[in-house]
């Protein structure tokens, strides 16, 4: 199973330690980021990769929910198919960062984007608390671990994969005298 990060670390602190190592990732040592479709996101993570060096040395994938959407049978299919794509272009995938965020619209209504039950069978509710969240977030990734290692271990007999929880990309205005 993969290691589960720590709350604390920000995405660019793991970006910083992990994949920004020397010995990390490079043209022959590629990472694909599954990240969710919330405009919120993306060009965060893409500031931080490019700030990082490690433009060419990944490819970055979108699902709505990223962790949770890995679990829609056919959204997997199209992840997967990706990934073989990848590999037959000679990206050379060996990792995969599943980059799930708190406040995710894709976890408060699982049932309606077509997760199973078994994975997550009720929505998240809004106001839910961090540590809840979190524990849902951790739940879900390592359910898709192990199924997306089973389908792609004959392409990729030692992959790897890491899960990060980003925060919210939003300050929230207490109040605003005008
Ligand atoms: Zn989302």
């Amino acid at each position: 199973m993969a290691d589960a990060p720590e709350s604390t670390k920000s995405f660019r602190a793991y970006a910083t330690e992990v994949l920004a190592r020397t010995d990390k990732l490079s043209p022959q040592n590629m990472a694909l980021l599954v990240s969710c479709m919330d405009y919120r996101y993306p060009h965060r993570i893409v500031d931080v990769m490019d700030e990082l060096g490690l433009s060419g040395k990944y490819d970055h994938f979108v699902l709505a929910g990223a962790a949770l959407g890995g679990h829609v049978q056919s959204w997997q299919d199209v992840l997967i198919t990706h990934i073989e794509a990848a590999l037959l272009l000679e990206h050379h995938i060996k990792k995969l960062v599943l980059l799930d965020h708190r406040d995710c619209g894709a976890y408060r209504h699982p049932n309606e984007i077509g997760v199973p039950s078994h994975i997550l069978d009720k929505g998240l509710d809004k106001d839910i608390l961090p540590s809840v969240e979190f524990a849902c977030h951790l739940s879900v990734a390592e359910k898709l671990v192990p199924v997306l290692k089973a389908r792609l271990k004959r392409l990729i007999p030692d992959f790897k994969i890491d899960a990060i929880l980003l925060t919210r990309d939003e300050d929230d205005v207490l109040f605003e005298e005008k």
